[in-house]
């Protein structure tokens, strides 16, 4: 592990942020302090708003959703606001990613290419705007004619987590605004900095105001609330499939306010013996590793054919003790803190369960210390059996369980075996059971012989217990429209009544 300097540092004082409604900042009258996981120093206050807040901010979206400003204006306009926001965040790269890095603790490196991603986002979002449309139907008889309209859905509630604050918000924010769609956005209490910021650059972008409003605060009020509130159209959720569930819940009862979920994952690699195992070891120390394992998609559960296993599992050991842990704001740090002192703590437990149910230890299985902050080593398990809690539990943190299989049905068998279907990735030079893996795992993302690669162009989200709907591409500005069929006489009626 690489000892690590400082380059940037903490600010003298912590920043204060109000929320904002109706295109207007407002105080908190109660304020949250977050401390920066890397360096133990509180670095931020923003508002714990409250049930009321919400209701204004929900009052604000329905006023801007109905009064014509963003919903029915034309497509253009909807981009060219979205293409000024691209531009606008390519001038604020490096004070949206200082702030990332402050509540998140992940590299400043890292988190300047993940705002790279998001401004592709708003440019994405800009051109599906002008390529939604419904479709026709001219195949119902001379007499009728039949149209599908797309309209947006409404006021959209959008609830992040906090292991990618910035860029899960602009997977989803662009696209629901390209729809036509109003906004309440609530993200993690530890990170909300950066989704207070986009509301100023929105403002400026030329977004109306009432279309964009945040409401920050606790997940079990404000969140809980946004679930159950009547005013919400479509809820967009991001996080643990406990609360996704109860989500659910709140929704059916309620108004039945149409879901999108984005849950957990317990994401499958399978390697087979014939693959360039030098790149599979890397692209499996990467899939655990990036942003500390803390990613919805991250790979934690190895299948590997049994041939090559043993040698496999040494070089993806060797690639994990030589990525380089430490202070975030170090741009040659590969990994950085554990976001929160819970999920430091969940993933700790995880390993010392591991050792106890008696997987073997190939690498990492602890907390680094470097004075300030929490950090874990990247932790490969061999030895892992499926009745075993890191086989079959989201870690959510860098612990990967190595299994073994001798055929391809087995691979296939192994990866299924979970309540989760969010990712997975297959490695061979061979064809043919790259197509029949890609075919026979359930997964709403799949790569071959890449791990973690795409843009905003393609869909994002799982199956089974990993959500519903999708985010992200035309088929993210789709999930935010619902659908109006239209019949069309075209000649005088036949009438049922003589
Ligand atoms: P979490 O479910 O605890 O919190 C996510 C968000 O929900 C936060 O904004 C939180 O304040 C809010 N929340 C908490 N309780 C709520 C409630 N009762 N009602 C409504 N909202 C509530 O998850 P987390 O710990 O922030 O994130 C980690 C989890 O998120 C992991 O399980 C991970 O797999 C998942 N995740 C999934 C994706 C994906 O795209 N599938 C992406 C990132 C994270």
């Amino acid at each position: 592990m690489a000892t690590t300097e400082r380059k940037l540092s903490v600010p003298a004082k912590p920043r204060e942020f109000g929320f904002f409604i109706d295109g207007t900042w407002r105080q908190g009258r109660e304020l949250y302090d977050r401390a920066s996981p890397a360096h133990d120093t509180v670095v931020t206050r923003t508002p714990r708003c409250t049930k009321e807040d919400l209701d204004e901010a929900v009052a604000a979206a329905r006023h801007a959703f109905e009064n014509d400003s963003w919903a029915t204006i034309p497509a253009a306009g909807r981009a060219a606001v979205l293409l000024r926001v691209a531009d606008l965040l390519r001038g604020r790269v490096d004070e949206i990613a200082y702030w990332e890095v402050l509540e998140n603790g992940k590299p400043i490196a890292q988190a300047k290419g993940e705002i790279g991603h998001c401004i592709a986002c708003f440019e994405m979002a800009a051109g599906a705007a002008r390529l939604l449309h419904g479709d026709t139907f001219n195949n119902l008889g001379k007499d009728l004619f039949g149209m599908v309209l797309r309209e947006p859905v409404g006021v959209v509630g959008l609830i992040t987590p906090w292991n990618f604050p910035f860029m899960i918000l602009c997977e989803r924010a662009p696209f629901i605004l390209a729809s036509g769609c109003t906004l309440v956005v609530k993200p993690a209490e530890v990170t909300s900095a950066t989704t207070l910021i986009l509301a100023d650059i929105l403002t400026e972008a030329g977004l109306p105001k009432g279309v964009y409003n945040v409401v920050t605060g606790a997940g079990s009020l404000i969140g809980q609330a946004m679930a159950e509130h009547p005013g919400i159209d479509m809820l967009s959720f991001t996080g643990s499939t406990g609360v996704g569930r109860s989500c659910v819940h709140a929704a059916a009862d309620s108004n039945l306010k149409k879901l999108g979920l984005e849950l957990g994952g317990k994401n499958p690699i399978i390697v087979f013996a014939d693959s360039d195992l030098e790149d599979a070891a890397d692209a499996v120390a990467f899939g655990v590793s990036f942003n500390t394992g803390q990613c919805c998609v991250s790979t934690s559960r190895l299948i590997v054919e049994r041939s090559v296993a043993d040698e496999f599992e040494r070089l993806v050991a060797k690639k994990m003790e030589k990525i380089r842990v430490g202070d975030p704001f170090d741009p040659e740090t590969q990994i950085g803190a554990i976001t929160t002192d819970a999920q430091n703590r969940t993933i700790l437990k995880f390993i010392d369960k591991g050792r106890e149910e008696g997987a073997t230890l190939l690498c990492g299985g602890k907390a680094l210390n470097f004075g300030k902050g929490q950090y874990i080593a990247p932790t490969l398990f061999t030895n892992v059996s499926p009745s075993m809690a890191i086989a079959s539990e989201e870690i959510f943190g860098p612990v990967l369980s190595s299994f073994r299989f001798d055929s391809v049905a087995e691979a296939i068998s192994l990866a299924n075996d979970t309540v989760y279907g969010l990712s997975a990735s297959v490695w061979t030079k061979d064809l043919s059971k790259a197509l029949t893996v890609t075919r026979g795992v359930r997964a709403g993302r799949f790569w071959v012989n890449t791990i973690m690669s795409g843009g905003p162009e393609t869909p994002i989200g799982g199956f089974a217990q990993s959500g519903w709907g999708r985010e992200s591409g035309i088929y993210g500005v789709e999930e935010y429209t619902q659908i109006k069929t239209v019949h069309i006489e075209t000649n005088k009626r036949t009438h049922w009544i003589s």
